[in-house]
């Protein structure tokens, strides 16, 4: 069955990623496919050194800045090798001391600490690992080295559906922050932050581009001898991210979700649209007997709510019956298992309401 929207044969997406984007940002695109514009071609066929090119990547970020109050001394960097990547470029830009400080909330944030371990002293200073990542550690007074480059997170954790809902007190040293799936999804306040980056497929755009907004005192040459040229912030500090061809495609849908942005009126309008469609599902599990969520009521995300069945076998039946309603991607993630329903910026509330009728149907059905 396709339930979603005008279009009769879109689905409600609810994929942690790549995933769901806004239908009318795909709409225009899709228009402007075969001529942008006037031009006689594609955005993907078009020189990046082009007048018309660089115009979509200034707006871009012009529109970025605007939403998300960048200030002037901060770069926002477009990137190539999605979030992971950087999980490199942090060290290796970062390192002075060659001491990274990490907290340990997930598979991504011990990712990056792996990484950082192989160019750095990296040292773990709190984590949530004794109760598999269901919650965000108390990070009011951490054990920050002395001589800390940064301290690093991963703001949501989208396999475990947590995120910071105070930033943690890092004594000082630069603040380093993974938003993939969390980008966008409500005002931050950017001078809190070093750095700020995310992969793009969670919450803005096509896979393969990352955003990194940072403070323009830690972009430097004085980087570690071994950074390829590639993965050195002042490379694309110093070219406005045209070193060599990046993503053009996805920074276009990037920009084009940014308007879309602007339009439905910021970041404070989808952080209360957020909060009214993450808080149907909470309170719908917390009043189920069948289902419930497993992520701690304090640290709930409003991106990726997880939850389980108490039988695997239901969960399956669960997850099942949902993809033959019209609802795809609720599979949780491998590690942790379960169901997880990601509902980014682009899912309608509408998408929310009838996963909850959907699930209250469920329960009725198999209590
Ligand atoms: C998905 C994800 C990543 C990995 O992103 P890639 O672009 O696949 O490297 C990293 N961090 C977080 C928080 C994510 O959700």
């Amino acid at each position: 069955m396709k339930l979603n929207g005008d279009n009769m044969s879109r689905i409600y997406n609810f994929s942690a990623g790549p995933a769901i984007l806004p239908e009318e940002v795909l709409q225009e695109a899709a228009q402007e496919m075969l001529d942008y514009r006037g031009c006689g071609m594609s955005v993907m066929e078009m020189s990046h050194r082009g007048k018309v090119f660089q115009s979509i990547i200034d707006e871009a970020e012009a529109d970025l800045r605007d939403l998300m109050v960048i200030p002037s001394d901060y770069k926002v960097l477009f990137m190539q090798g999605g979030a992971s990547t950087q999980f490199s470029a942090i060290p290796l830009n970062l390192s002075r001391n060659g001491v990274g400080n990490y907290i340990i909330t997930g598979q991504w944030a011990k990712k990056a600490y792996e990484e950082g371990g192989r160019y750095t002293d990296a040292k773990i200073i709190a984590s949530s690992k004794d109760k598999n990542f269901s919650y965000i550690p108390d990070c009011s007074n951490l054990p920050v080295s002395p001589d800390a480059d940064y301290v690093y997170i991963c703001e949501n954790n989208t396999i475990y559906g947590t995120k910071y809902k105070t930033l943690p007190d890092t004594k000082g040293k630069v603040l380093v922050a993974d938003v993939s799936s969390c980008f966008l999804s409500e005002p931050v306040d950017v001078t809190k932050y070093g750095v700020i980056y995310g992969g793009v497929q969670k919450n803005i755009g096509p896979a393969g581009l990352a955003i990194v907004i940072i403070r323009e005192d830690l972009i430097t040459d004085d980087v570690l001898p071994e950074t390829p040229t590639m993965l050195k912030f002042k490379t694309y500090a110093d070219t406005g991210s045209l070193y060599n061809t990046p993503p053009t495609y996805g920074i276009y849908i990037c920009g084009k979700v940014f308007k879309w942005l602007k339009k439905q009126g910021g970041l404070s309008v989808m952080k209360e649209r957020n909060e009214r469609k993450a808080e149907k599902l909470y309170n719908f599990l917390d009043s189920s007997e069948v289902f419930k969520g497993t992520a701690a009521v304090k640290d709930r995300s409003l991106m990726n709510v997880t939850f389980v069945t108490d039988s695997d076998e239901l969960n399956a039946k669960f997850v099942a019956e949902a993809k033959e309603a019209g609802f795809e991607n609720l599979k949780g993630h491998r590690s942790v298992g379960g169901m997880r329903a990601s509902i980014y910026n682009a899912m309608p509330e509408r998408g929310v309401d009838t996963l909850v009728a959907f699930m209250k149907r469920f329960e009725k059905d198999n209590l």
